[in-house]
């Protein structure tokens, strides 16, 4: 490999190209990579983390109203937006100087710049320089997408932006039925705001269990957030110092902020793909094998830029996996199966493996069990509040295919209940494990009556 500059060649400093550039170069390869924002990428810098940050602050609303049940007089609390986005920007910089030590104790070369692909083996960066590469590693990411053009656009906010908002905005207006609009409406909720969510879909949270769904939805109405469905902004205009979404269903929304959280797009453009021939997939993202290898052969992509499964831990296990392979001497397909996702809204969502309808269209038999019920936590403080349990298990084989959960701690939960699904755990397995009382997990281990049982109708 000593014909080229490096071994490897980074594009994207973020969760999957942080992971791969460590441990290639941990394998002895001679690594640069290329960042032209903030190194750390969306998790770090504009997702998971500082979401979290916020998350955590508007939940403490709620236990300021819980605590008087508790016996506890809480003086009228109030809230600052500029303590907390400058606490979070603080945390924030210490984790991106955090990766980037990491990488230069790894001897990893950083180049804080845009990085394009001029050839298979050499990639230009913003000063023009040219940099040849033995292999190119493409974990470019992605970027908010605001979907058809509107009248106003303009004046709407995504993600990104939210982080940095000025204040806290009265109302806000948030466009999207995904993971990233329901935790930003129960961050604002929480925090203060009045929130409008508005959703074209039949139902916020496509692709959860269906039951999960509707939860979450009354939940969330119950708790002050409005929730339109089957309509979407049409236009956004300016009215004095606020602004006012049109929806296609004619409703005027006043608001002081309208976020669109209305999915991503892979970082694909002006990166040199279409001319060295890489090719692209169905949805947009950079078409790859289960080695992460592209229609080039030395060149690879892992994270969000493939639109494979778009969550940190996946974007990390890819880069670990494609290191290995190429550097490492020991091929490893990434396995994308079971994957366990949470939504950080308000209620929090876990699940992992096969929803209802997923189970009911794919097994023979499919046995569903649930609880549903008031926490003990809830009983003092009055709150009304209702959590959600659901196993999804295979009528055939008594192997629990799907675990669904709605209510506080609902992720925490979902992370240990994954290791038993992704282990083949039956539902005799989970039925013979001792329950930890008293506990809203307990419950996964303690239904015994199904609540529905299904046959699968035969084909057409
Ligand atoms: C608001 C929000 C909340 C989220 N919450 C969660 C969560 O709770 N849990 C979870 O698992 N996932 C979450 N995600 C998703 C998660 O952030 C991504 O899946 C993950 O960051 C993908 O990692 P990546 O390495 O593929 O890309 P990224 O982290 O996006 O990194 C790509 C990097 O490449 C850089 N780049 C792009 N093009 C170039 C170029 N040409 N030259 C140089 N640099 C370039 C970008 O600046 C960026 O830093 C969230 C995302 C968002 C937006």
């Amino acid at each position: 490999m000593s014909d080229y500059d490096v071994d490897l060649f980074v594009i994207g400093g973020g969760s999957g190209g942080v992971r791969a550039a460590r441990i290639a170069a941990q394998h002895g390869a001679r690594v640069m990579l290329a960042e032209e924002y903030r190194v750390g990428g969306t998790c770090v810098i504009r997702g998971c983390v500082p979401k979290k940050l916020l998350v955590y602050a508007s939940r403490f609303r709620a236990e300021f109203e819980d605590a008087e049940g508790y016996g506890w007089t809480v003086p009228q609390a109030a809230f600052n937006w500029s303590t907390l986005i400058a606490n979070k920007d603080k945390e924030i910089a210490r984790l991106e100087g955090a990766y980037t030590a990491t990488l230069e104790r790894a001897r990893v070369t950083i180049v804080k710049t845009r990085a394009v692909i001029v050839d298979a083996h050499t990639v230009q960066l913003g000063s023009g320089k040219r940099v040849r590469a033995a292999y190119i590693l493409i974990a470019a990411g992605g970027a908010p997408s605001y979907g058809d053009p509107i009248p106003g656009i303009e004046h709407a906010i995504s993600s990104n932006e939210a982080f940095h908002l000025p204040k806290l905005p009265p109302h806000a207006v948030i466009q999207g039925g995904g993971y990233v609009a329901l935790e930003f409406a129960g961050i604002f909720a929480g925090l203060g705001s009045r929130v409008t969510v508005v959703y074209r879909g039949e139902n916020i949270l496509r692709g959860f269990d269906d039951e999960v769904r509707q939860h979450v939805r009354t939940d969330m109405e119950k708790r002050g957030i409005r929730v339109f469905t089957g309509c979407k902004i049409a236009a956004i205009e300016r009215a004095g110092s606020r602004l006012q979404a049109r929806l296609s269903s004619g409703t005027q929304l006043p608001a002081d902020c309208v976020m669109f959280a209305t999915g991503r797009t892979p970082h694909v453009a002006k990166l040199g793909l279409s001319e060295v021939g890489v090719a692209l997939a169905k949805n947009g993202g950079v078409a790859v094998d289960e080695y992460s290898r592209t229609s080039v052969a030395n060149i690879y992509a892992i994270g969000d830029v493939t639109n494979r499964i778009n969550l940190t831990p996946v974007a990390i296990r890819e880069g670990h996996a494609f290191a290995d392979t190429v550097f490492g001497g020991k091929p490893t397909p990434v396995d994308h199966s079971n994957v366990p996702t949470a939504v950080f809204s308000d209620p929090e969502v876990g699940a992992v493996g096969l929803t209802e309808t997923e189970a009911r269209s794919q097994l023979q038999r499919t046995d569903i069990y649930r609880a549903m019920f008031k926490p003990l936590k809830a009983t003092l403080s009055g709150r009304d509040a209702t959590v959600l349990l659901k196993l999804v298990v295979d009528g055939q084989t008594d192997r629990v295919v799907g675990c669904h959960i709605v209510g506080e701690g609902a992720a925490e939960m979902v992370q240990v209940a994954a290791i038993a699904v992704k282990m083949r755990a039956t539902k005799a397995d989970f039925d013979a494990t001792m329950a930890l009382h008293p506990t809203t997990a307990e419950e996964l281990v303690t239904m015994r009556q199904k609540s529905a049982s299904y046959a699968r109708e035969a084909a057409e």
